[in-house]
């Protein structure tokens, strides 16, 4: 007779790449027999995957902890805010352990310590992609952990180590592994994907015997030939990047770029560290572009960064106005504990770092209202993630999930979730669209 198994809850919290730790984490439990549990009251024990990027994130993730702790009572902590357990421990000393990020095998021995598995290999059988906590149709794959940049306002090198890049064979066997579990579309994900093999000096591995150099732009043309769409997130705008260019244009991959830029003001970039320079970005958008015209361009920014003035201000609004980015994100800087930037003089008051927040996002609101117009009367292809009773939620390549627009289809009949579809566009406010079936692609 076989033995219940013990039972694990599992809270994720945080970016991408916390929810690929959390996949990896929950992908072992199971193949050690252990049942995932969809309640406190169910579960033997918790594990809390923890955010500590900014102060709210660290809020939630104690909040979090807290009500693990109330409702269960064992409590295990991981993530990014697990880096700092002195904050846990002053929160909640009865957390029976906790490790940073990316730490697998740490977790693996806490749970064992309070929770001792009961290997059933019934029970134990997982999916060779593993477990995703993503909708069935997409999925993030992590190519690399770590970061060899030192930006003054992140702590993500001192909590994740400096950049190590997965070996390109394990990438595309996942990849492979996920598009035959139904995956349509792959989100290349890292904490700086262009620095991929940097690390390995672009070593050259193999996969299905084939050699294939550690490099992004041989990855992004092996993943392009897999036949879902493949989406690259946090590309920093390298002279390398250029190569991609051309990929996109002859739709191996998305059209679509995620460059966080952060500011454009030579100074700021300067005290921020950045690893760019807005003249040469601003050049190279134009190039890409003229190769590939219909690429969308993501990028996000940090307004009130400390010594941050009008002027810096103004740069960043032409550069704006200038640069005509597809999808833009904005924060008002918040200092991060441990970072080197908040030792920096002048910090801006947390007014005038609202109010430029505002007048940020209603310049690019304007820029991203009229680029939407212009798709109106045109076809795209999306990708459909969700089905109702009045109609269907997709996304086109120029929208990621979670953080850009969705296309709105009226008319859902007979259309399923991770299933491709023609679409016309019919209208569009500033951030989403709204379209008409053409016809099932399968
Ligand atoms: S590039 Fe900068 S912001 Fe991004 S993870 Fe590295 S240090 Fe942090």
């Amino acid at each position: 007779m076989t033995q219940a198994s013990p039972k694990v809850g599992f809270i994720s919290l945080g970016c991408p790449k916390a929810l690929v730790d959390s996949e990896q984490i929950l992908t072992q439990l199971r193949a050690e027999g252990y049942a995932i549990s969809p309640s406190y009251q169910d579960a033997d024990l918790v594990v809390v995957n923890t955010c500590g990027f900014i102060d709210s994130a660290v809020e939630e993730s104690l909040d979090a902890i807290g009500e693990a702790l109330a409702e269960n009572g064992k409590v295990i902590v991981t993530g990014c805010l697990g880096a700092r357990e002195e904050v846990i421990r002053e929160a909640h000393p009865h957390v029976l352990a906790v490790t940073g990020p990316h730490a697998m095998q740490e977790v693996m021995h806490a749970v064992h310590k309070h929770l001792p598995p009961s290997h059933d290999p019934y029970t134990s059988l997982i999916p060779p992609q593993g477990i995703k906590l993503t909708p069935k149709h997409y999925a993030y794959l992590k190519i690399s952990e770590g970061c060899n940049h030192r930006c003054s306002f992140c702590i993500i090198p001192s909590m994740r180590g400096d950049l190590v890049s997965r070996p390109i064979g394990e990438v595309m066997q996942e990849a492979e592994h996920l598009v035959n579990a139904g995956v349509r579309e792959l989100l290349v994900i890292s904490q700086d994907t262009s620095a991929y093999g940097v690390d390995t000096k672009y070593r050259t591995g193999f996969w299905k015997g084939r050699p294939l150099k550690t490099h992004l732009t041989a990855l992004a043309d092996a993943l392009g030939d897999l036949g879902a769409w493949v989406r690259l997130h946090y590309v920093y705008p390298y002279p390398h990047v250029d190569d991609l260019i051309p990929l996109m244009a002859e739709g191996k991959i998305l059209p679509y770029l995620d460059a966080p830029l952060q500011h454009a003001s030579p100074r700021l970039l300067k005290a921020m560290k950045r690893p760019a320079n807005s003249e040469n970005t601003l050049a190279r958008l134009r190039l890409w572009r003229s190769i590939c015209p219909d690429i969308t361009i993501r990028s996000t920014f940090i307004v009130g960064f400390p010594g941050e003035t009008e002027d810096d201000f103004k740069y960043l609004l032409d550069f704006l106005h200038e640069a005509q980015l597809d999808r833009v994100g904005c924060f008002a800087y918040s200092p991060v504990e441990g970072a080197s930037a908040n030792a920096l003089p002048n910090p801006v008051p947390e007014e005038i770092k609202q109010e430029r927040l505002e007048r940020f996002m209603s310049v690019q609101a304007g820029i991203s209202a009229a680029k939407l117009q212009g798709k109106i009367g045109k076809t795209f292809k999306v990708l459909v993630d969700e089905v109702g009773a009045t109609g269907a939620i997709a996304r086109s390549a120029a929208d990621a999930p979670e953080i850009d627009g969705q296309v709105y289809i009226e008319d859902a009949a007979g259309l399923n979730p991770g299933e491709f579809v023609e679409v016309e566009i019919i209208d569009a406010d500033d951030h989403d669209l709204w379209a008409t079936a053409k016809k099932a692609k399968g």
